[in-house]
């Protein structure tokens, strides 16, 4: 079965048995046995994703760093990045404000509705307003304290603290390249091998995608649907379904527009390459809607499938996962105007930009984990002086908002990955071969 070597056959072998089952446990009440004897494989899966991510940043980056010759690269590097995840997340932006006022969604939510709505998703609505104070709370210089541990093994105890964990690689790397190279060098080959080690460690892991995906969509699929009965569930997508369709056509409009545009105008690779590369990353962000679950296999693919090297790969993807999430923004701006529409709120002009404008910051203020964005909206609801309740309006479709928007986020990292490694030489001609995603001999 020389298909099911292949990654992406594999995971979506995986999705779609996964789908199947849930279906069937939701309509026959398999609630609990999906619970107690499906759903931990999808978290065992996820933890061992995460639980590389940490070792994998830092011996890559710092390594990566510690090869650097001068720093200037480095800063150059950081610049672009910068740039480009801005202008990327900006773009994503635009484009979901643009379609949102054509297809004014909020304006056909039944009153008798919405209030409903508000008041079966109250708990919810509480716990997030309430995560989203901490942030609100703290002062403007507060995100880059954060990106300055006090302690090495509490950044790396976490994987919400990613940037921390770029930073003290970055610090590293550099304390490598002033100490002289003979007494750095066993620190490097050392460095050098443990990320060898994790590589390895990720086509471990994948043997294990089928399974674990397929439970997290088995669980996904009986919680979402356990939630709601069949006429509830068909007349909130016949409310929200207009929404939903603004949210996922602002996706397909960025990642089949906007990117193989930059690709094309930025970079030599052809977009079929890229996503043939990157499908198997595409997939597993939307089973997992986790950013960081993902970036081990986003890392390891744009090396190994992309031809991006281990400097720019190990920089830009980390960076990414944290802070650049163009289809959390894109989401994140749709659904505020949806809310202040179907709360019956006119939005003016200037509360449009002020959307614009936050959902750039709080995208790149979202953890790279599931639900992220929706906390997020909070803050840019209540700076335009929207009722937070309002989200309990779109909390029903957001899980699946949520698996399709992270595959934007992953896909849009790995994009600039690309870019950057063009602009710096360092993209060396994708060895896809027909062997692709094979599992490496020694299995
Ligand atoms: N799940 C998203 C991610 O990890 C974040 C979000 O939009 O909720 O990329």
């Amino acid at each position: 079965m020389a298909w099911y070597k292949q990654l992406h056959w594999r995971i979506l072998t995986g999705l779609g048995l996964g789908l199947i089952y849930g279906i069937v446990a939701a309509t026959m009440g398999w609630g609990e046995f999906t619970n107690d004897w499906v759903a931990p494989w999808g978290t065992i899966f996820v933890n061992l994703l995460k639980l590389i991510a940490v070792p994998l940043v830092l011996a890559s980056l710092s390594t990566g760093v510690a090869s650097l010759s001068d720093l200037t690269q480095l800063s150059r590097m950081g610049g672009k990045t910068i740039v480009l995840y801005i202008v990327t997340t900006l773009i994503a932006v635009l484009i979901g404000i643009v379609l949102v006022n054509l297809t004014q969604p909020g304006k056909n939510v039944p009153a008798e509705l919405r209030d409903r709505l508000q008041s079966s998703y109250q708990s919810d609505v509480a716990e997030r307003t309430s995560q989203a104070q901490k942030t609100q709370s703290q002062g403007p210089l507060q995100p880059i304290v954060d990106i300055v541990p006090s302690n090495l093994v509490e950044a790396a105890s976490d994987n919400r603290n990613m940037l921390q964990i770029v930073f003290v690689a970055i610090l590293f790397g550099i304390g490598l390249i002033q100490v002289a190279r003979t007494k750095a060098q066993p620190m490097i080959d050392l460095l050098h091998t443990l990320n060898d080690v994790t590589i390895r460690i990720v086509d471990i892991i994948m043997l294990m995608a089928p399974l674990g995906v397929f439970a997290l969509i088995a669980k996904t699929i009986t919680s979402v649907a356990g939630g709601e009965s069949g006429s509830n569930l068909l007349e909130l997508l016949g409310a929200l379904g207009l929404y939903c369709l603004t949210v996922i056509a602002g996706l397909a409009i960025h990642a089949f527009l906007t990117y193989p545009l930059l690709l094309r105008a930025m970079s030599p690779m052809k977009f079929l390459t890229f996503l043939k590369g990157i499908g198997p990353v595409q997939l597993l962000a939307f089973s997992t809607s986790s950013s960081s679950a993902t970036l081990p296999l986003n890392m390891e693919r744009c090396e190994e499938k992309l031809g991006v090297s281990e400097e720019v790969c190990s920089f830009v993807l980390p960076l990414g996962a944290t802070i650049n999430m163009d289809g959390t923004a894109l989401y994140q701006a749709v659904a505020a105007v949806f809310i202040s529409q179907a709360l019956g709120m006119e939005l003016t002009w200037a509360q449009q930009g002020m959307i614009v404008f936050t959902s750039v910051l709080a995208s790149i203020g979202t953890p790279a984990v599931p639900s992220a964005g929706s906390v997020m909206l909070i803050v840019i609801l209540e700076s335009i002086g929207v009722p937070p309740s309002g989200i309990a309006l779109i909390l029903g479709v957001d899980r699946f908002l949520d698996m399709m928007r992270t595959v934007v986020n992953v896909t849009g990292d790995a994009m600039v990955s690309v870019i950057i490694a063009a602009g710096e030489g360092q993209l060396k001609p994708p060895h896809l071969s027909e062997e692709e995603d094979r599992i490496r001999t020694h299995f």
